[in-house]
């Protein structure tokens, strides 16, 4: 138990940058090799890299979306990124259980990706709305939710509910993190018990899942929201294609878990183009009547205060939240404003 309680309290690694380097500037090139020109992965064509990132890195002769980091993501979603306030950016654990060669993993992602962690959190408006975001970063550990994963994502969840604010994941993972063993597993249950409280505050949770959205992620939060948008052609699903395969005993469809046929089972609401993806957020947060907020309220950190080492020590731990989860529900419960207007103009959308 108190190598579970001391997870965040180890030696703390703060994110190392190059004198000079603006993390976020950094962070939005790292997906493309040096050069002018990007090769679409699917079509093959060649595109001019400044087209591509006009267009979001989706290609324009065949609309493949192509893999896009937390960072550029972020700034495609905000209506300014310049004032995104960043939660627990130097939250980070150690190696809880020992899991060899773990730190070094880290540490290589950590250089490719320019992150500390799978996940950014912060507040940021979308058309004027403010919002508390949590976006994956699957370039670190293939996104994949370990301790300080599953604790940024409950803390934003909480600072949500705190200030009466929505929530939007993009989710983008692997899964759970089995570097972390079972305390990886924990944060399955906590995060998803975190969107239970921001529900019962009577908040509205928008989950966008990106290419992939698979297991211990796509099994807890992540499809937990109010309304559930997908990218076109995203792989969403909890088991891999060769686990479900030798637990039914044959094949199963190639495109079983493609974003289209989950969404023709019901479990994504809307597949919405990454160009549009804003809009429809910004509709979405319209509707819901969640509240505006003027760009210059939200609080921005300062250079000074955005790079100082400050201590991180992570309240509660994982093993004392999943004791708070079990919480009675608060006495006084709001109504949850229905999503039916919202749905009416996302089926209007999709066809
Ligand atoms: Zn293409």
């Amino acid at each position: 138990m108190s190598k579970i309680r001391n997870i965040f309290r180890g030696k703390q690694k703060p994110v190392t940058l190059k004198p000079g380097t603006d993390k976020r500037q950094a962070a939005g090139k790292r997906e493309v090799p040096d050069g002018l020109w990007d090769k679409c992965p699917q079509c093959k064509t060649m595109i001019f890299r400044k087209d591509l990132q006009r267009a979001h890195y989706v290609c324009s002769k065949c609309g493949y979306h192509l893999s896009v980091g937390a960072r550029e993501r972020l700034r495609q979603l905000v209506d300014n990124i310049e004032r995104f306030e960043e939660y627990d950016a130097q939250l980070t654990v150690d190696n809880p259980i020992g899991f060899p060669e773990y730190e070094a993993k880290k540490e290589r992602d950590e250089k490719k990706t320019h992150e500390n962690e799978a996940v950014i959190t912060g507040k940021a408006t979308i058309n004027q709305h403010a919002v508390v975001l949590a976006i994956m970063e699957f370039g670190f550990i293939s996104g994949s939710m370990g301790s300080a994963v599953g604790e940024k994502i409950t803390r934003a969840f909480e600072r949500a509910i705190a200030e009466g604010l929505p929530v939007v994941t993009v989710s983008s993972s692997g899964g759970a993190r089995m570097q972390e063993g079972i305390i990886s597993l924990m944060q399955m249950q906590k995060t998803a018990a975190a969107v239970e409280r921001h529900s019962r505050a009577g908040l509205l949770y928008i989950s966008v899942l990106v290419h992939p959205t698979t297991a211990g992620v796509y099994g807890s939060f992540a499809s937990q929201g109010d309304i559930v948008i997908s990218e076109p052609g995203a792989t969403v699903g909890f088991a891999g294609k060769a686990v479900i395969e030798a637990a039914v005993g044959r094949r199963i469809p190639p495109d079983l878990q493609q974003a289209e046929t989950v969404f023709k089972n019901g479990f994504i609401d809307v597949i919405v183009h990454r160009s549009e993806l804003r809009t429809t957020i910004g509709k979405l947060l319209q509707l819901h009547n969640t509240p505006v907020l003027p760009e210059a309220e939200i609080n921005v950190p300062t250079e000074d205060e955005g790079n100082a080492e400050e201590p991180v020590v992570a309240e509660p731990t994982p093993a004392e939240a999943v004791q708070t989860d079990a919480d009675p529900t608060p006495v006084t419960k709001p109504k949850k404003r229905s999503t039916r207007t919202s749905r009416s103009y996302l089926r209007r959308k999709q066809d």
